[in-house]
């Protein structure tokens, strides 16, 4: 089901703070930011070859970001596996009794269709399905 860890998702305060640890300490390059209404965040990708960071920023003290660092800090946030088919896996997840947190795929960051499953299900590590729209790959900003 799974091709290859896609990204992973880290929550920080602030991403224009987060941002010069990547880029001038880490020699990573900077896709790009922006924001995704539907979970109230601001995200930037970064990217070193095959590797890529999404830092998520919260957008108001709603959004699942803001709650995440109040209970736990700045820190890893999420896993995500790129799928060719997120419909199919969505099926075959529900199939086997794992519990998703989005029955149906929605469109998160970069065009990307995602979905993710309810941490209880995945031992903990909070987990996204993504799929990249045809003809790929994040854009360049
Ligand atoms: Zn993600």
């Amino acid at each position: 089901m799974i091709n290859k860890v896609d990204h992973i998702g880290v929550a920080v305060r602030s991403i224009e703070k987060a941002l010069p640890f990547y880029k001038e300490t880490l020699g990573m390059k900077v896709l790009g930011t922006e924001t995704v209404d539907s979970q109230q965040v601001k995200v930037a990708f970064i990217v070193s070859g095959e590797t890529k960071i999404e830092l998520l920023e919260a957008q108001n003290e709603d959004s699942p970001i803001s709650k995440f660092i109040e209970k736990r800090g700045e820190g890893i946030h999420h896993v995500a596996y790129s799928v060719a088919n997120i419909e199919e896996s969505i099926k075959e997840l529900t199939e086997q009794g794992i519990e998703l947190i989005d029955k149906k795929p929605r469109v998160g960051a970069g065009g990307a269709m995602i979905a993710f499953l309810h941490p209880k299900s995945s031992h903990g590590v909070l987990t996204e399905l993504c799929e990249k729209q045809k003809g790929g790959e994040h854009h360049e900003f």
